[in-house]
């Protein structure tokens, strides 16, 4: 088996310089963080509230926490200080609070958009004309502490890669969409977060430019 640095250095070289790479760290623990961490590993991601709490209070403070999972908004103010890059925020509800929160503690907010474009029920997220009509409101006067900056989706669970494909594909050409009409002048809007350990190499082929990776680098969860 490999170690996590051959992991990180493995993927780490099969990828464009210009994807990020997330290190998907939930379920496991510190020495496991600090392994890639010392082989200069920076972007973690984490998706309980408690966890990264406990994680970021014991880790180096230069560590780019990210938070993909779900987020309640009961929740925000307790990582909203130090958070690098909320991904998965799914409600107008949510956004109000992270800008709320984020105003209190002075900072301005990065967050990501989450499109639900798989075929599962259960998963979070906005669909196309949900998010169309939430951007056609000035969202930057109305919530000024929550920066967006792009989108992050996650594929059906399925061994069907073409379908997998077929879905980045759509949130590929929603994101290009949603710049041209609602962010033309802003930079910022950069972010398409698609791809995990199954599936980062369709992604990355369909635009994605921040791949979420855990067990491809850590192992299993138990
Ligand atoms: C757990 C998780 C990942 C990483 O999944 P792997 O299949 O272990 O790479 C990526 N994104 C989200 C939102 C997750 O919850």
């Amino acid at each position: 088996m490999l170690s996590i640095q051959e992991n990180l250095q493995r993927i780490k070289s099969s990828i464009p310089s210009n994807v990020g790479l997330v290190a998907v760290s939930k379920f496991h623990p510190n020495e496991a963080i600090m392994e890639a961490y010392s082989c200069g590993h920076r972007m973690f991601g984490e998706s309980r509230v408690q966890e990264l709490q406990q994680k970021q209070l014991s880790l180096p403070n230069d560590i780019e926490w990210h938070f993909i999972g779900h987020l309640q908004t009961n929740k925000v103010k307790n990582i909203v200080s130090f958070v690098s890059l909320i991904h998965a925020v799914d409600s107008e509800k949510l956004l109000a609070e992270i800008s709320k929160e984020g105003a209190k503690k002075s900072r301005i907010v990065p967050c990501l958009l989450q499109v639900h474009i798989a075929q599962e029920e259960v998963k979070f997220g906005f669909d196309a004309d949900e998010l169309r009509t939430l951007l056609s409101k000035n969202i930057n006067r109305l919530y000024p502490n929550a920066q967006v900056c792009g989108l992050m989706g996650m594929a059906s669970l399925t061994s069907n890669m073409e379908q997998v494909r077929l879905e980045f594909r759509g949130l590929k050409q929603l994101f290009d969409e949603l710049k041209r009409t609602y962010f033309s002048n802003q930079p910022q809007f950069c972010q398409l977060s698609m791809g995990m350990s199954g599936d980062y190499t369709i992604a990355i082929e369909e635009g994605s430019t921040l791949i979420r990776i855990g067990s491809s680098i850590f192992g299993s969860r138990s």
